[in-house]
Protein backbone atom coordinates (compact mmCIF):
# COMPACT_ATOMS: atom_id res chain seq x y z
CA UNK A 1 0.00 0.00 0.00
CA UNK A 2 1.82 3.46 -1.14
CA UNK A 3 2.28 6.02 1.35
CA UNK A 4 -0.29 9.36 0.55
CA UNK A 5 1.15 11.53 -0.67
CA UNK A 6 2.81 9.77 -3.20
CA UNK A 7 6.25 10.58 -4.56
CA UNK A 8 5.81 12.05 -8.06
CA UNK A 9 7.65 8.95 -10.17
CA UNK A 10 5.46 6.59 -8.65
CA UNK A 11 3.40 4.57 -11.27
CA UNK A 12 0.16 3.62 -10.09
CA UNK A 13 -1.13 0.02 -11.01
CA UNK A 14 -4.91 -0.37 -10.70
CA UNK A 15 -5.05 -1.42 -7.08
CA UNK A 16 -3.54 1.94 -6.33
CA UNK A 17 -5.51 4.37 -8.47
CA UNK A 18 -8.51 2.78 -6.69
CA UNK A 19 -7.32 2.72 -2.78
CA UNK A 20 -6.21 6.48 -3.75
CA UNK A 21 -9.90 7.62 -5.66
CA UNK A 22 -11.66 6.00 -2.79
CA UNK A 23 -9.53 8.31 -0.10
CA UNK A 24 -11.29 11.42 -0.15
CA UNK A 25 -12.65 13.54 3.04
CA UNK A 26 -15.75 14.39 1.61
CA UNK A 27 -18.19 13.29 -0.38
CA UNK A 28 -19.85 16.65 -0.22
CA UNK A 29 -19.50 19.15 -2.91
CA UNK A 30 -16.01 20.82 -2.76
CA UNK A 31 -16.38 24.21 -3.67
CA UNK A 32 -12.42 24.58 -5.16
CA UNK A 33 -13.54 21.71 -7.24
CA UNK A 34 -16.39 21.56 -8.43
CA UNK A 35 -16.42 22.39 -11.74
CA UNK A 36 -14.66 19.43 -12.45
CA UNK A 37 -17.39 16.97 -10.97
CA UNK A 38 -18.22 15.12 -14.44
CA UNK A 39 -17.49 11.68 -15.00
CA UNK A 40 -16.16 11.51 -18.52
CA UNK A 41 -13.01 13.59 -20.01
CA UNK A 42 -13.56 17.14 -20.32
CA UNK A 43 -11.34 20.24 -21.56
CA UNK A 44 -9.53 21.69 -18.24
CA UNK A 45 -11.96 25.05 -17.89
CA UNK A 46 -9.47 28.22 -18.50
CA UNK A 47 -10.90 29.48 -15.36
CA UNK A 48 -10.11 26.92 -12.72
CA UNK A 49 -7.86 27.60 -10.68
CA UNK A 50 -5.29 25.35 -11.17
CA UNK A 51 -3.87 25.55 -7.44
CA UNK A 52 -6.80 23.68 -6.49
CA UNK A 53 -5.08 20.66 -7.79
CA UNK A 54 -1.76 18.99 -6.60
CA UNK A 55 0.29 16.03 -8.37
CA UNK A 56 0.66 13.08 -6.23
CA UNK A 57 1.53 9.98 -9.02
CA UNK A 58 1.58 9.12 -12.64
CA UNK A 59 0.19 6.56 -14.67
CA UNK A 60 2.84 7.06 -17.28
CA UNK A 61 5.38 4.61 -18.01
CA UNK A 62 8.74 6.57 -17.96
CA UNK A 63 10.54 3.67 -19.69
CA UNK A 64 8.00 3.68 -23.01
CA UNK A 65 9.48 5.22 -25.87
CA UNK A 66 5.96 5.91 -27.67
CA UNK A 67 2.90 4.98 -25.67
CA UNK A 68 0.03 3.44 -27.42
CA UNK A 69 -2.65 5.60 -28.70
CA UNK A 70 -4.93 2.31 -28.81
CA UNK A 71 -8.13 2.83 -26.40
CA UNK A 72 -9.86 0.24 -24.73
CA UNK A 73 -13.85 0.22 -24.86
CA UNK A 74 -15.04 -3.58 -24.89
CA UNK A 75 -18.53 -2.71 -23.90
CA UNK A 76 -18.86 -0.21 -26.98
CA UNK A 77 -17.98 3.04 -25.34
CA UNK A 78 -16.05 5.54 -26.69
CA UNK A 79 -13.37 8.35 -25.60
CA UNK A 80 -15.74 10.80 -24.22
CA UNK A 81 -18.02 8.29 -22.29
CA UNK A 82 -18.96 8.78 -18.86
CA UNK A 83 -18.71 5.36 -18.24
CA UNK A 84 -15.75 4.94 -20.14
CA UNK A 85 -13.44 2.11 -18.79
CA UNK A 86 -9.93 3.54 -17.05
CA UNK A 87 -7.64 1.06 -18.41
CA UNK A 88 -4.56 1.82 -17.42
CA UNK A 89 -2.51 0.79 -20.07
CA UNK A 90 -4.21 1.92 -22.70
CA UNK A 91 -4.46 5.95 -24.28
CA UNK A 92 -4.99 8.59 -22.99
CA UNK A 93 -4.17 7.19 -19.35
CA UNK A 94 -1.09 6.04 -20.14
CA UNK A 95 -0.26 9.87 -21.04
CA UNK A 96 -1.86 10.72 -17.44
CA UNK A 97 -0.51 12.03 -14.10
CA UNK A 98 -2.86 11.61 -10.88
CA UNK A 99 -3.87 14.81 -9.29
CA UNK A 100 -5.92 15.50 -5.99
CA UNK A 101 -7.87 18.51 -5.08
CA UNK A 102 -6.29 20.45 -2.22
CA UNK A 103 -9.43 20.54 -0.23
CA UNK A 104 -11.45 17.22 -0.26
CA UNK A 105 -8.78 15.11 -1.94
CA UNK A 106 -10.73 13.92 -5.20
CA UNK A 107 -8.39 11.67 -7.47
CA UNK A 108 -8.56 13.42 -11.08
CA UNK A 109 -6.47 12.20 -14.36
CA UNK A 110 -4.55 14.75 -16.37
CA UNK A 111 -3.27 14.51 -19.66
CA UNK A 112 -2.72 17.58 -22.72
CA UNK A 113 -3.86 16.42 -25.96
CA UNK A 114 -1.86 17.32 -28.78
CA UNK A 115 -3.31 18.58 -31.66
CA UNK A 116 -2.45 19.92 -34.86
CA UNK A 117 -3.09 23.87 -34.01
CA UNK A 118 -4.18 23.24 -30.45
CA UNK A 119 -3.02 22.02 -27.02
CA UNK A 120 -5.49 20.99 -24.77
CA UNK A 121 -5.86 19.94 -21.19
CA UNK A 122 -8.12 17.71 -20.25
CA UNK A 123 -9.03 16.42 -16.93
CA UNK A 124 -11.34 13.00 -15.56
CA UNK A 125 -12.53 12.74 -12.33
CA UNK A 126 -12.22 9.37 -11.13
CA UNK A 127 -14.64 6.78 -10.58
CA UNK A 128 -13.41 3.75 -8.58
CA UNK A 129 -15.68 1.83 -10.18
CA UNK A 130 -14.64 2.31 -13.87
CA UNK A 131 -10.83 1.13 -12.99
CA UNK A 132 -10.63 -1.63 -14.71
CA UNK A 133 -7.06 -4.21 -14.55
CA UNK A 134 -6.00 -5.24 -17.97
CA UNK A 135 -2.78 -6.15 -19.40
CA UNK A 136 -1.04 -3.24 -21.26
CA UNK A 137 -2.00 -2.76 -25.06
CA UNK A 138 1.10 -3.73 -27.07
ZN1 LIG B 1 -12.25 19.39 -4.16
Amino acid sequence: MPTDPIAPAHRLGPDDLVALARRTDTPRSCPRCSALHRPGWESLPGSFDRRALVRVATLRDEGADEPTLQEHHPNGTHGWSPDAPIALGYFPYNRCDVWKCVDCRRTYLRYTEYGGYYEDERVRLVDPALVIGVPDAR
